[in-house]
């Protein structure tokens, strides 16, 4: 099986290159591709850089050129939910663009004709993550992640893409990824561990916990690599 593991940033995936240590770094795209085998699986790694734009373009390549069957995006996302706290892990049962507006021509926010505004996640590897945060006796939340080219740190802000879609986690590539791998039949799973509240202080709480948060969702998602054999 052929599976795709991406983040946005080299923090995020840098817990994952140091856990499977011997890989080729294949160049393709202006971005760099470490593919391993792990057991029986053919594991591509990738980050995207930050943002919509580049995270659509590194999830079509993991399909496309690496051959990537499922797709696995771990990372870091600011906290909604107020029962979400740092280092707190969140997968994506749906996901939304919270910047997308063309409300003027009486659309609702995040939706584009022959579009969709929610595009939910794989059941199955839903069904997986639950079954593995048991496994591991860890908690694993789910719920709606929100996404824009937006680094969300304000308050107002935060509350209103809760009220708008109903969002518990705001990032900024989850509903693109969503999107091209809802298009193409690959069956995804977007999971983000906190990194900050989305407010005022985000940006500090970002900074300190990038690291940490980052490796709690990269760890998992090796956890359940080992659910998806065969
Ligand atoms: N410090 C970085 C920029 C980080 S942007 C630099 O200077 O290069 C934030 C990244 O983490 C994005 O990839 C996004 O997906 C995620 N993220 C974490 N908290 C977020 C928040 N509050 N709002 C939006 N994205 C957030």
């Amino acid at each position: 099986m052929k599976i795709a593991i991406m983040g946005a940033m080299v923090e995020e995936i840098t817990p994952l290159l140091e856990k499977f240590k011997e890989y080729k770094v294949v160049e393709f795209a202006e971005n760099k591709f470490y593919t391993v085998q792990y057991k029986n699986i053919d594991v591509t790694i990738a980050y995207s850089k930050i943002g919509k734009v580049n995270a659509a373009l590194t999830a079509s390549v993991l399909i496309n050129i690496f051959g990537a069957q499922k797709l696995l995006f771990s990372g870091v996302a600011g906290a909604v939910d107020e029962n979400l706290h740092i280092g707190d892990l969140i997968a994506a049962e749906g996901l939304v663009q919270h910047d997308l507006d063309i409300t003027a021509f009486g659309h609702p926010y995040g939706f584009v004709p022959e579009s969709k505004i929610l595009i939910k996640a794989d059941e199955e590897l839903l069904k997986i993550s639950k079954d593995t945060a048991k496994t591991l006796n860890l908690t694993l939340k789910s719920g709606i992640i929100a996404t824009g080219d937006q680094f969300i740190c304000d308050a107002d802000k935060k509350e209103w893409i809760k009220k708008t879609f109903g969002a518990n986690a705001i990032e900024m590539e989850g509903a693109s990824v969503a999107f091209v791998c809802d298009a193409l039949n690959v069956p995804f799973f977007i999971l983000r561990a906190i990194s900050d509240a989305a407010d005022a202080k985000a940006g500090f709480d970002f900074d300190e916990f990038l690291r940490s948060s980052s490796k709690i969702s990269a760890d998992f998602i090796v956890s359940m690599l080992d659910n998806l054999e065969g």
